[in-house]
């Protein structure tokens, strides 16, 4: 997912080049506003964090670009190339390397592993997908 700071900065094209380029397909592509409860519900895991509050204001602040990609390796190898999650740490090559310097906004969201993929698929797209 494009987060709303890498939409106002006009990052989508960028984004979806690199993982083109890197050979990846994309399955699925929607522009949306974010409801709280989607937001929450997407970073269930963190609900305990001090940030979450923040960071539930900030993914909906403004339009997302929610995305499905498939190849090989797509999970590991795409947050490679999204890099560290603190761009203070990203590998200059990577997209936060390349476009972020701060935590609180760093420009995308890739999924962690394949099982959280599937969840957050079904939570963002439902049955729309084209395969
Ligand atoms: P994402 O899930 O967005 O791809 P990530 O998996 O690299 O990021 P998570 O630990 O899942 O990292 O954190 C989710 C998001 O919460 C981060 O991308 C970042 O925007 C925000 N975040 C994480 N840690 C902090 C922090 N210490 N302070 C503020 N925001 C944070
Ligand atoms: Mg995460």
């Amino acid at each position: 997912m494009i987060k709303p700071d890498g939409v106002q900065r006009g990052l989508v094209g960028e984004v979806i080049k690199r993982f083109e380029q890197r050979g990846y397909k994309l399955v699925g592509l929607k522009m949306l506003n974010v409801e709280r409860s989607l937001a929450e519900k997407h970073y269930a895991d963190l609900s305990e964090k001090p940030f979450f509050g923040a960071l539930v204001d900030y993914i909906c602040s403004g339009p997302v670009v929610a995305m499905v990609w498939e190849g090989r390796n797509i999970v590991l190898t795409g947050r490679k190339m999204i890099g560290a999650t603190n761009p203070q740490a990203s590998e200059p090559g990577t997209i936060r390397g390349d476009y972020a310097i701060e935590v609180g906004r760093n420009v995308i969201h890739g999924s962690d592993s394949v099982e959280n993929a599937q969840k957050e698929i079904a939570l963002w797209f439902g049955e729309n997908l084209a395969e």
